[in-house]
């Protein structure tokens, strides 16, 4: 069975970049019925919150990601890391190492003077004299010293590192008894039976020494698919500078779940030249061997498309559930059917659609100055009474049509152009130039609205 993880660090709100990984992983969990779990990585206390981790739930719950099983807290398992670092010490596959701090630096410095490598030098990695006095010491795993590591990973091929030009004894527990990121994300991928890791390639270079610590323990490793950065139009890693970062903020900003992941699906993987994917969809043809070798382009216009795309076919249900977040409640509207058909033709996201609707049902409290004299000149007001007073004696008004016939026979009546009747109008409505036809508007807010409005805009004009 495959199991996949997402293991985010809690250190603020969850990335982009992160959720594409995350995304990834539960595409592939999902397409081959397996599992996708969920890891905090919360071990360091002085960056991580509670709050950084509620938030990267509430951002799967937003988008529907449903993880495996109860999630996995590193905090949770110090008793476990602690005897797997009993074992390699009885094992002679890790050791102690008392060298101060003052030591460490000193042999740093000297390596760089002569333009060495920067790596501990295995000073107590076959120690077995007698420790220094007044030195916590801290762990060191025994890497190889020769000969080479190779990754094989499911995006790149494989990828060989020399152990003499990278790896070196590195610490996997710290003086405190803390142990280091490099071993327990070993420990743990092994523990919760993780067999394909899908991360970003910013890991790539972690991964042989993670790999030492299998090794050691004498655990098959994972898949390792290493996924290339989404990067800027400018080549450079995606940052705030660009855009949000923050998966939230998408949230705020009107983009659909949809659109989002639809979004993130392709940054970085592709199926011929498809664009469009519903989530069935992407779980059926997600396979990391497609993910590209290179970065991808993060690129805002194609995410309002697919955002504009999922909008104008979602049902009017669906926008109505989707338009709650954002204040406004149509659910049960008795036009809603009229006013969303109107204007999820017309916006970019759900935040632009709620602000349109809303415009439409709020009595206009002021009008746009420009929008009264460019509408209101010579017989304007004749004009939009002579309308209003038609209006009050139909009945049975329910479709835009309905009011459309009514403007029709004011303008034929009054032999005018169907433009002297629309701006003093439009301006009643919408108090400014813009905006949907004025017999949809007219539709959704009734009858005696419009009376008012257009009882409003003469009282405030004449
Ligand atoms: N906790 C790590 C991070 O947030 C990810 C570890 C991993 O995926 O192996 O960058």
């Amino acid at each position: 069975m495959v199991v996949t993880r997402f293991a985010p660090s809690p250190t603020g709100y969850l990335h982009i970049g992160g959720l594409r990984t995350a995304l990834f992983s539960y595409l592939w969990a999902k397409k081959n019925g397996g599992k996708f779990v969920l890891r905090i990585e919360d071990t360091d206390k002085a960056r991580n919150s509670q709050e950084a981790t509620d938030a990267i739930l509430k951002a799967f719950q937003w988008l529907g990601l449903k993880h495996d099983g109860e999630i996995t807290y590193q905090s949770n398992r110090d008793k476990i890391y602690a005897k797997h670092i009993k074992q390699l010490l009885d094992e002679g596959k890790a050791y102690k190492c008392y060298m101060s701090k003052e030591e460490l630096t000193e042999l740093r410095e000297t390596q760089m003077a002569n333009k060495q490598r920067t790596k501990y030098d295995g000073k107590y990695r076959d120690f077995d004299g007698t420790p220094p006095e007044g030195v916590d010491p801290v762990i060191r795993i025994k890497a190889p010293l020769t000969g080479e590591i190779i990754v094989k990973d499911g995006v790149k091929g494989d990828v060989s590192f020399q152990a003499e030009d990278i790896l070196d004894d590195f610490v996997i527990a710290r003086a405190d008894g803390a142990p280091t990121y490099n071993f327990v994300v070993a420990i743990d991928d092994h523990l919760m039976g993780i067999n394909e890791v899908i991360r970003g390639d910013d890991h790539l270079s972690n991964t042989p020494k993670q790999i030492i610590v299998y090794d050691a323990l004498g655990w098959d490793l994972p898949m390792f698919n290493h996924v290339p950065m989404i990067h800027n139009s400018a080549g450079k890693k995606l940052s705030k500078r660009d855009g949000a970062t923050d998966v939230m903020a998408y949230k705020e900003m009107g983009y659909t779940p949809a659109a989002l992941l639809n979004f993130l699906v392709r940054l970085g993987w592709s199926h011929g030249d498809q664009e469009i994917f519903s989530m069935d969809e992407m779980i059926e043809l997600f396979n990391p061997k497609d993910i590209n070798k290179s970065a991808s382009i993060y690129n805002t216009e194609k995410l309002d498309w697919l955002n504009a795309h999922y909008i104008k076919n979602s049902s009017n249900n669906e926008l109505a559930q989707l338009l709650i977040q954002y204040d406004l409640v149509l659910t049960s509207h008795d036009k809603k059917e009229i006013l969303l058909d109107a204007i999820k033709e017309r916006a970019k996201t759900l935040k632009e659609m709620a602000e349109l609707a809303k415009e439409i049902l709020a009595t206009p409290s002021s009008y746009d100055e420009k929008a009264v004299k460019k509408a209101f000149k010579g017989d304007a007001i004749a004009v939009i009474n002579a309308f209003g007073a038609k209006l009050s004696t139909c009945e049975e008004l329910h479709l835009p049509s309905d009011y459309h016939h009514i403007m029709e026979s004011v303008v034929n009546e009054m032999e005018i152009g169907f433009g002297k009747i629309g701006q003093p109008l439009r301006v009643a409505l919408l108090g400014k130039m813009g905006g949907p036809g004025l017999d949809v508007v007219m539709a959704v807010i009734g009858k005696e609205e419009t009376m008012l409005r257009v009882a409003n805009v003469i009282t405030a004009n004449s």
